[in-house]
């Protein structure tokens, strides 16, 4: 029987793991698919504090990870299968092996959907980005593009033209999903011109290694062209990683956790940190910042019990 066991690798989980692991409670971490999270898929991160030079995504999780292990957090390779909420103790299952646990620190994480172009994944963090907020900084002056139509889209594109010469909306239908007023905000900015009934169909040029245009088909036309760019910025939403709890515990409309009063989800001795509990923030440090509470709010339930 364990204290407490933290499902998911990002730097939720992780920070989740160092406070549970000072706390003395021997925390077991279970890693997931995604092995340290969405930061593994950027390059540069310059807004994490205490690196005023920056630190490689990739590198700041295996920082993170090493400080986990130095106080004893046990981390073990593996997908979790089945979490089972409804008595204590809670289990959770990784294939045919089951664990038991007190508490559980749920850190999941969302993913940010992609459009599944090879070119896309092998770029990704060299020109292809999900995250105007983490990547926007290195596009000053240059040309990108942004994919899709909703909010997170009309939100990024004019985050963007604080940095880049030009952006370029690209957008499957001719009609945006964005509201009104974020569409408003998009059309006035003279900066961002539209590309409607636009598929993307190559993000160019692997060979190279980063972005120098994408490769644009008319689903209406099916003509084909190239527009050149230095960045692509995809923001066609994010999917919480939240399969596994489905009716276990509540989920908002868009299948988020709900957490409250900290980091407490609708079932005692069950916290949720990180991407799979936030849609608005979604950055490194403030699910480090979601990780820490998680683990102070287990500790105190376990002290509790
Ligand atoms: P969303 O509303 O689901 O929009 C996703 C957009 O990406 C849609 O325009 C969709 O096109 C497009 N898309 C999806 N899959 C695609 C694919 N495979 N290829 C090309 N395009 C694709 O997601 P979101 O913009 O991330 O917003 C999620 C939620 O958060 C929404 O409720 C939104 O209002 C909210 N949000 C609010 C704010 C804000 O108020 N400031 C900011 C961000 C997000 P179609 O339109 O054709 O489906």
């Amino acid at each position: 029987m364990r204290d407490v066991i933290i499902i998911g690798s990002g730097p939720a989980g992780l920070t989740a793991a160092l406070y549970a692991a000072r706390a003395n409670l021997a925390p077991l971490l279970i890693e997931g698919l995604e092995s340290g999270g969405q930061l593994m898929l950027t390059t540069m991160v310059e807004n994490f504090p205490g690196y005023r030079g920056g630190i490689m995504g990739p590198d700041l999780i295996a920082e993170m990870r090493a400080q986990a292990e130095r106080f004893g957090t046990e981390i073990i390779n593996g997908d979790v299968t089945a979490v089972e909420l409804g008595s204590q103790p809670f289990i959770v299952r990784l294939g045919t092996a089951m664990q038991e646990t007190k508490a559980l620190i749920l850190a999941t994480g969302a993913s940010a959907r992609l459009l599944g172009l090879p070119s896309e994944r092998t770029l990704m963090g060299h020109g292809v980005s999900t995250c105007a907020t983490c990547d926007g900084y290195f596009f000053r002056d240059k040309p990108i593009a942004v994919v899709g139509g909703g909010d997170s889209a009309m939100e990024e594109a004019i985050f963007l033209t604080k940095f880049a010469s030009q952006v370029t909306v690209l957008h499957r239908r001719e009609q945006l999903r964005a509201s009104k007023i974020m569409q408003d905000k998009a059309f006035a900015n003279p900066k961002i011109t539209f590309e409607w009934n636009t598929e993307l169909a190559e993000v160019k040029d692997v060979d190279q290694g980063v972005v120098t245009g994408v490769v644009l088909r008319n689903n209406k036309t099916g003509e084909t062209t190239e527009l050149a760019v230095e960045g692509l910025f995809v923001a066609i939403g994010h999917t919480p990683n939240t399969g596994l709890f489905a009716g276990q515990l509540d989920l908002d409309a868009n299948g988020y956790i709900v957490a409250a009063d900290g980091a407490r989800t609708s079932v005692r001795g069950v916290f949720a940190c990180g991407d799979v509990q936030d849609h608005v923030y979604r950055q490194a440090i403030t699910a480090a910042g979601t990780g820490c509470m998680a683990a102070i709010d287990a500790e105190r339930y376990l002290e509790a019990l």
